[in-house]
């Protein structure tokens, strides 16, 4: 079984706009569990970075309550929420944000700073991260050298840094081509496969969605809707379509020859 390693309860956010309250999420409840790898969906507007930043302790509930680890986030003053973003979160943003200056294994280094690691340590553990998404060879190259879905590998590779127990993806896809696109979610199942990182990412794109465990869909602060998606089944060395046995490297199923994470059914 599964523990959760997040619990929402009852979170509302409402920012000011001068005078004006602006109600981003309401009454919203969310569990998830050590390992997931979640979607959310929904509108532009309807509150799914507010929901990043409340997870990734970037910004505070107006009321309800945020368990991380079993730690109770949103009654933490700042001076120990930089501790919990440090240790248990990697961010990765649409934008990349990787330093311009920096190359890419110094950007993976980056987050290390702040840790007992010696600088050959983080040489040594950024060079392996960027193995891990693909990237050896490419280490000593700036940002400006790398495609686009390079610098989000080299983000990836960041955000795993200091082997987090969260990455919190803000359409990780979005400024990226089909082909980038499809590179990057499975980067980011296979992660979440190997590492048991659970991911929680906000996704545009329905295809994206439906390669993940579970997808949420968010409307004005809330959530409307849940499914499943065919991550779940792979997981379980089961054909999504057919149920037949498969193995975490098929991407066709063996048995009904269907690709096992595509599907005709949208999930939106
Ligand atoms: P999404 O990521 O789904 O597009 P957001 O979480 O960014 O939605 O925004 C949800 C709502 O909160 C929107 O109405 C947005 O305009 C408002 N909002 C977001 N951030 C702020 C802010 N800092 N100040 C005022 N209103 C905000
Ligand atoms: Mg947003």
């Amino acid at each position: 079984m599964s523990k959760p390693v997040l619990q929402i309860k009852n979170l509302t956010k409402t920012y000011m706009l001068g005078k004006r309250p602006v109600q981003a999420l309401t009454n919203l409840n969310l569990q998830v569990n050590q390992g997931e790898f979640i979607a959310i969906m929904g509108p532009s507007g309807s509150g799914k970075t507010t929901l990043l930043n409340m997870i990734g302790c970037i910004d505070k509930p107006t009321s309800g309550q945020i368990l991380l680890d079993g730690l109770e986030v949103d009654k933490m003053p700042e001076k120990e929420l930089y501790k919990v973003r440090r240790d248990k979160m990697g961010f990765v943003f649409q934008t990349f944000n990787l330093l311009p200056y920096l190359n890419a294994r110094e950007n993976v280094e980056l987050p290390m700073e702040a840790t007992t690691k010696s600088k050959a340590e983080r040489k040594k553990r950024a060079s392996e991260l960027l193995a891990m998404v693909g990237l050896t060879g490419r280490e000593n190259h700036r940002p400006q050298r790398l495609s686009a879905g390079e610098q989000q590998r080299v983000a990836i590779a960041r955000a795993l840094a200091n082997n987090p127990a969260f990455i919190l993806a803000d359409e990780p896809t979005g400024n990226l081509d089909t082909k980038n696109k499809t590179e990057i979610i499975k980067l980011l199942a296979k992660l979440n496969l190997t590492n048991q990182t659970t991911i929680v990412m906000v996704t545009h794109d329905s295809q994206a969605a439906n390669q993940t465990e579970r997808m949420l869909l968010l409307k004005d602060g809330k959530i409307v809707k849940e499914k499943q998606g065919l991550h779940l089944a792979k997981k379980n060395n089961k054909c999504p379509h057919c149920n037949a046995d498969i193995t975490l490297n098929d991407e066709i199923c063996p048995n009904c020859k269907k690709p096992i994470l595509e599907t005709e059914e949208p999930f939106i």
